[in-house]
Formats: structure tokens, C-alpha cells, sequence
């Protein structure tokens, strides 16, 4: 089966050994990867060391992946069983205020970025902040994003953002890893208003497989289905994607994520991860094994066998066809 998942983001430090990042996907044999490369609590530049580094050392160590450019690119890697990968960026303070930079970032295999992580941005605002919706700028990026053919993902940023930023785009607009907000109560979930707008630009959202936005102790297959279903319901089946967001290998890994830095990074910038928001130990994501059964429970909730090839993969491949320049 083509299997698509829209976003993984792995703490990516320029240095990290890159297989043991992949290994999880490989094993699964997912046919397509946004590579996480960046989010707003770091420096913009890291963004710059980070697709540099995927850049020159994927092929090199991890020469099961390609990196694509195109929708024609990742047929060819799947007929040849390369993993097809891409870059997503969450949140634009990668552009460090230049427009000039969603150009570049696209010409190095970027193809989604988010408006806003969790924290006002200058272009608009977090899922977790004060939402002052799309700023001039923020309306000049989703412009060029347009222009350049880089997918406006509306993930991790709040209401008012969002639902600015759908109103603008003359292409389709996504929630890469997004659950509905009347199954999961948080912030980072979104409404029924927003799922439909989505659905309005022709978009997708791609199911999070982390617990605390699945609303369960332990993220389950069955979960994810009941998200993907409570979308179907609501716009169409042809609206919803995968996206898991990590997995729960990379916490076995130290080497691969250097553990100091993400633990800094949360006591130097607090405020993106509010303490009654519930990012605490407990949470967990689902693993990239299990989506053979996300398959197999899409059919249990009323996906026919079209629309679970479309949550599995068709429909964000559809965005990509009709997006991507
Ligand atoms: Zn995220």
C-alpha cells in the first residue's frame, strides 16, 4: 500500500546520526516522509544546518530514502522501494522576517510550513497564545507560498490564523498533524469551523497519533480511526490524511536525540509548552508499525477501500499534485 505520513518531528540537531531517525519508517515500509527540519523555539539558522545536513548525508547514510522534488519523483522512488522524503518547517520565524527565503527553502525540498508554532510569530499566532490572526506579513508569506508552491500548513496556530490564512490561499491549505477538537478538548486540536474551511480549500488533515491529542492513555490504532472517521463525517473521506508526528523508538535513541538539548530548550522556552497543557511524561505516540492497523480499523469505522487508500496516503498525494510547482 502508498503510504503517507506528512510529518515526523524528531529533535534534528545538524550532527544527529541520521539512521537511527529513519529506521522506524524504513522498517514500516512508509512510501513517503516529511522530515521535520525546523520550529520556532530554536534560531532560525538551524533550519539552514539542518536541510544542509539531510541534504548531503541522507543518501549517504541512509541511501533507502529520496530525497523528491516532485509528485512524479515520489512514484519513481516507490517503483524503485526508496523511501521518498521532503523537509516541513514548523513555524516561520525560519524566514527570520524575509520573504525572499520561502523561494529558498522550497528549492532545497521544503514543501509545507506552518504559520505559527504554539507562540506568536511575525506572522501570526500560536495554538497556545494570544490570537491576533494573519499579520500583513503573515499575508505576504501565504502570497508567495502560493506563488512558489509550497503547501500552507495551518497546524499548531491559533483559530483566528487559521482561519485568516484558508480565507487567503488560492490553493488547497492543510492541518498536517491536527485532531478534531470536539473528540480531544486542546489547544492544539481544532474545531469543527476549521476542519471545514480546511475541507473548503480542497485540503487535508492528517491524524496526530499522540495521545494527548487522540484523547487516550495510550494512542492506539482504533484512536486514530475514530479521528479520521469523526472528519469523514463531517466534510468527506477524501479530507484526511496521517501524520504521527514521531515515534516512540526515538526515545531509545540518546545518540539520536541529544536529550540535554531538548530539555534546555523547555526550561529556556517555557512558554511554547504551557504547564497545564498536559506535555508531561505521560505523553506517547503511536508507532509507525502499527499503521497496517490504522488500515485495517479504517475499514471497521466505514472507509471504504478507496477512502482508506486516501487517508493512507491518496489524499495528501492529491494536495501535493495540485500544489507543488
Ligand atoms: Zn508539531
Amino acid at each position: 500500500m502508498f503510504v503517507w505520513d506528512d510529518h515526523c518531528g524528531f529533535e534534528l540537531l545538524p550532527d544527529a546520526p541520521l539512521r537511527p531517525l529513519l529506521q522506524p519508517w524504513l522498517d514500516a515500509n512508509v512510501s513517503y516522509l516529511s522530515i521535520n527540519a525546523y520550529y520556532d523555539p530554536v534560531p532560525w539558522t538551524r533550519a539552514v544546518e539542518n536541510i544542509a545536513a539531510l541534504r548531503r548525508r541522507l543518501p549517504i547514510e541512509v541511501p533507502e530514502t529520496q530525497i523528491v522534488s516532485s509528485v512524479s519523483e515520489i512514484d519513481d522512488a516507490y517503483a524503485n522501494r526508496k523511501m521518498a522524503v521532503t523537509f516541513d518547517i514548523e513555524g516561520m520565524n525560519a524566514l527570520n522576517g524575509r520573504l525572499d527565503l520561502v523561494q529558498f527553502y522550497y528549492d532545497l525540498g521544503v514543501r509545507h510550513m506552518l504559520l505559527a508554532y504554539n507562540r506568536n510569530n511575525l506572522a501570526g499566532s500560536g495554538c497556545h497564545d494570544e490570537d491576533v490572526g494573519l499579520t500583513d506579513y503573515g499575508r505576504q508569506v501565504v502570497d508567495e507560498m502560493n506563488r512558489v508552491g509550497m503547501v500552507i500548513d495551518c497546524s499548531h496556530s491559533g483559530f483566528r490564523t487559521t482561519m485568516e490564512a484558508m480565507e487567503r490561499s488560492s490553493d488547497p491549505v492543510i492541518f498536517s498533524h491536527s485532531n478534531p477538537k470536539a473528540l480531544a478538548d486542546h489547544e492544539r486540536n481544532i474545531t469543527d469551523e476549521q476542519i471545514r474551511a480546511c475541507a473548503e480549500t480542497g485540503g487535508v488533515i492528517g491524524i496526530n497519533g499522540v495521545n494527548l491529542f487522540l484523547g487516550e492513555k495510550e494512542a492506539s490504532p482504533a484512536g486514530v480511526a475514530r479521528h479520521a472517521a469523526y472528519i469523514a463525517d463531517l466534510t468527506g473521506q477524501e479530507n484526511v490524511g496521517i501524520s504521527l508526528d514521531y515515534s516512540p523508538d526515538l526515545e531509545k535513541e540518546p545518540d539520536a536525540i541529544e536529550n540535554t538539548f531538548v530539555l534546555d530548550l523547555f526550561d529556556s522556552h517555557p512558554e511554547y509548552w504551557p504547564d497545564d497543557a498536559g506535555y508531561d511524561g505521560s505523553i506517547m505516540c503511536l508507532h509507525v508499525r502499527d499503521l497496517a492497523n490504522v488500515a485495517n480499523d479504517l475499514r471497521k469505522v466505514g472507509f471504504d477501500q478507496e477512502g482508506v487508500a486516501g487517508v493512507m496516503g491518496g489524499n495528501f498525494r492529491r494536495v501535493a499534485e495540485r500544489v507543488w510547482k
